[in-house]
């Protein structure tokens, strides 16, 4: 299936870049068709625990974008969907697009009989593979659209499920469908993976459980994370009380990732307020080489005024869990006493880097061109293809937000022959 829509912008990403960009561009009266991988909006935002730097829960910003798109029709969103190729100059592009099927009729409903009765579990893609979930579930508490998704369909408890619920939502025998679309410009906003940690040998990431990355932190402490919300290291449920973050873990280091991701330093000093709301008796170790907080000078005051909160100005050379005590020890060099120093926690928080998505996953069109990292680097003004964001440099939700604004007015203007 073929349409013809010149003067409309496609956005692929359905994370807070992706929506913004989308709900900007049909508020000024063009056609978006938005398109997401993941059977549901909300990309990496929805699974934080809280936004920085004011600390509010990811829902506060979703829930008013999901609004956004619902109350305006040139809005058209398609899930477990992905962009296969893209041919074309700006002003007229043409994108293939493949879509997975969901298994499930959109407009029907009555999805909970089945959902209750399904015994078969999954890996839960959504809390990073911390737990498991139901074949047949909501891929997130905000899931937008709020329609469950089947994994396993062929399983036979999966089938029983359906047929136990009496339920005819379901559509087992859902093709994949392609569709192509034409369109003015494309905006490019698949947004970030974080740095894979277990390359970094000495940080212990993957050889011990009780060491892990910063999105896996977020998950641990949301209620609806993997433990609903208790700061319980995984691989024995004891309660973290002690946890230390591990700065710039593998990042600024010609070896592994070579640049400053700009957000993780923020991120930890968030984390470590966390673990001090879990538990009044927590604190929080951060060995960082530098703490790059940027503009939110008050946020940092509020993490060094608390004084379960210590700074230490510290490469971390070896992370090691000890067998005895279940302790994760990390060897620091204090670098203010000049001295090496060990120390013992529950858990350890490595703050992995921002690797761009399209390091890994590029943009399947002719003639993008990227820097030695993955960030884009071609023209858009060549290409009519717009990378957002953390696609052409680190950024954070707030600079993210702010660059989608300035890409919607690009884009429409690629539309109108600028
Ligand atoms: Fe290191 Fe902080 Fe930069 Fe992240 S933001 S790479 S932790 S200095």
């Amino acid at each position: 299936m073929t349409e013809e829509k010149h003067n409309s912008v496609m956005v692929v990403g359905g994370g807070i870049g992706g929506i913004s960009t989308a709900v900007e561009i049909a508020e000024m009266g063009y056609e978006v068709i938005l398109v997401e991988k993941a059977p549901s909006l909300g990309g990496r935002v929805a699974r934080l625990t809280k936004y920085f730097p004011k600390m509010c829960p990811p829902w506060c910003g979703l829930e008013i974008n999901y609004r956004r798109i619902k109350e305006n029709k040139k809005i058209r969103v398609f899930t477990l969907a992905e962009v296969q190729k893209i041919s074309g100059a700006p002003g007229n592009l043409e994108v293939q697009v493949a879509l997975k099927p969901r298994y499930v009729k959109p407009q029907a409903d009555r999805f909970e009989k089945a959902i209750e009765a399904c015994e078969v579990e999954v890996s839960n893609e959504f809390n990073l593979g911390m737990d498991k979930t139901k074949a047949i579930h909501y891929y997130h508490d905000m899931a937008y659209p709020q329609f469950p998704v089947v994994e396993a369909k062929d399983d036979p408890g999966v089938k029983a499920a359906i047929e136990a619920s009496g339920c005819t939502a379901f559509d087992l025998d859902e093709e994949p469908q392609d569709m192509t679309f034409k369109v003015g410009a494309v905006v490019w906003a698949t947004g970030w993976t974080p740095y894979d940690v277990s390359q970094v040998s000495y940080l212990g990431y993957q050889r011990y459980q009780d060491v892990i990355q910063n999105v896996q932190m977020e998950r641990l402490c949301s209620v609806s994370g993997p433990t609903e919300g208790k700061l319980l290291r995984p691989s024995d449920g004891r309660e973290a009380k002690r946890v230390a973050f591990v700065q710039c873990a593998g990042s600024r280091d010609a070896n592994y990732l070579g640049y400053c991701s700009n957000v993780c330093c923020s991120a930890s000093m968030k984390q470590a307020l966390y673990v001090r709301e879990k538990y009044e008796d927590a604190e929080a170790w951060i060995f960082y080489i530098d703490l790059r907080s940027g503009r939110y000078v008050d946020f940092l005051k509020k993490v060094t005024d608390d004084d379960k909160i210590h700074l230490i100005k510290g490469k971390a050379g070896a992370v090691a869990q000890d067998p005895e005590t279940g302790d994760v020890i990390v060897t620091v060099e204090d670098v203010t006493e000049g001295v090496t120093k060990k120390y013992a926690f529950d858990m350890v928080v490595l703050a992995s880097g921002m690797v761009p998505e399209t390091a890994g996953n590029p943009i399947p069109a002719e003639g993008i061109e990227y820097d030695k990292y993955g960030f884009v680097t071609s023209d858009p003004a060549q290409t009519g293809i717009f990378p957002l964001g953390c696609l052409r440099k680190p950024s954070d939700v707030s600079v993210t937000v702010q660059d989608a604004t300035g890409i919607s007015i690009k884009a429409i203007h690629t539309i109108l022959g600028g």
